[in-house]
């Protein structure tokens, strides 16, 4: 059983995938332009999408099905980038200080409302350096276990941690994530303090639970439910108020004798401060139309998700979630005396 840390805060760079290619825009792919762009001609060169977490995991899922159509509407190429390290932190804060041109953009999720109760010197502030683009998606999540896991129910998987607290680890993808978040209130709610295991991302903690590696975690539906439904984890409910369409047979938190563990993972795009608002105008009139395109509409509803309303793919409502769950978050971490070293 792994109990080492895979916690690394260093910047890492894992892997760089071309998602779409439109020719029509001239200088696409070859341009060496940098700063200072205008919406005129943008996008003259590839943007880069950083998502601060591993490959293969649900943010980078999310990124992905939204690249390709938004790529096709700015008429442009976009490159995702995995930023791993620090709970999403790491990612975030290289976009902070990137060229506010428009063509580094992060998509980013609730991490981004915890980060700055948890980590005392984040070298960057989320209402601050950032130009919000527009939300994407709210995604459930589920507590899943590896399929040999003694636990039957949510109830007996209390049961079992509380006997076992030394002895049971708890996978997550960092602390200010959002599995660190479940997490935490799994455990606050079960009044247990559990083992933890950090991933850079939940796509490998979700790899090594299969394996039977670690015994159990939370994660959103975008990562598990191919598990879930295949059968090689188990899953005890979904933390949403409302039983998820493509998982009708796990209960929610409420239904399983956990109400107080309720959390979803909603998704966001930003862009440096100081990126000229036309530029911002073209990156939300792309999101809308991806967020409109029935193929990421049947790809989210088949994970368990769906596009947030087209009013909330605005940087007004992306701001005023992020303030909003910026007070609500730092209240729960504060109340639970979490920091990170
Ligand atoms: N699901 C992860 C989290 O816990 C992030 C990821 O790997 O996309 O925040």
């Amino acid at each position: 059983m792994r109990t080492t840390s895979r916690y690394r805060a260093a910047r890492v760079i894992t892997a760089i995938g071309v998602v779409s290619l439109v020719a029509a825009c001239s200088g696409t792919g070859g341009s060496t332009a940098t700063g200072g762009a205008t919406g005129g001609g943008y996008p003259d060169k590839n943007i880069t999408f950083v998502v601060p977490f591993s490959a293969g995991g649900p943010t980078d899922t999310v990124t992905r099905m939204i690249a390709e159509p938004m790529a096709a509407k700015l008429g442009g190429k976009i490159v995702v980038q995995n930023v791993e390290g620090a709970g999403g932190t790491v990612g975030a804060g290289e976009v902070a200080r990137a060229e506010p041109d428009g063509y580094t953009v992060l998509m980013h999720h609730i991490g981004m409302s915890t980060a700055p109760a948890l980590y005392q010197n984040l070298d960057y502030k989320p209402l601050e350096d950032f130009q919000m683009v527009g939300l994407v998606t709210e995604v459930p999540m589920t507590v899943v276990a590896r399929k040999d896991f003694a636990p039957k129910t949510l109830q007996e998987l209390v049961a079992h941690v509380k006997a076992n607290a030394s002895k049971v680890t708890l996978a997550n993808a960092g602390i200010g994530a959002a599995s660190h978040l479940c997490g935490l209130l799994f455990q606050t709610a079960a009044g247990v303090k559990l083992q933890e295991v950090p991933y850079e991302g939940t796509g490998p903690a979700l790899t090594d639970l299969v394996g039977g590696q670690v015994d159990f975690m939370c994660d959103q539906t975008t990562n598990t439910s191919g598990q879930i439904t295949a059968g090689e984890v188990k899953a005890y409910a979904v933390t949403t108020p409302e039983r998820v369409k493509s998982l009708p047979d796990v209960p929610t938190t409420t239904e399983a004798g956990l109400p107080q563990l309720q959390v979803s993972v909603w998704h966001g795009l930003y862009v440096p401060k100081a990126t000229p608002p036309d530029v911002v105008q073209k990156l939300t009139e792309a999101l809308k139309v991806a967020l409109a395109d029935q193929k990421v509409i049947d790809q989210m509803a088949k994970l368990g998700t769906a596009p947030v309303p087209a009013e909330d793919a605005t940087p007004e409502a992306h701001r005023a979630k992020l303030q909003e769950q910026i007070g609500t978050w730092g209240k729960v971490i504060a109340d639970a005396g979490v920091k990170a070293s």
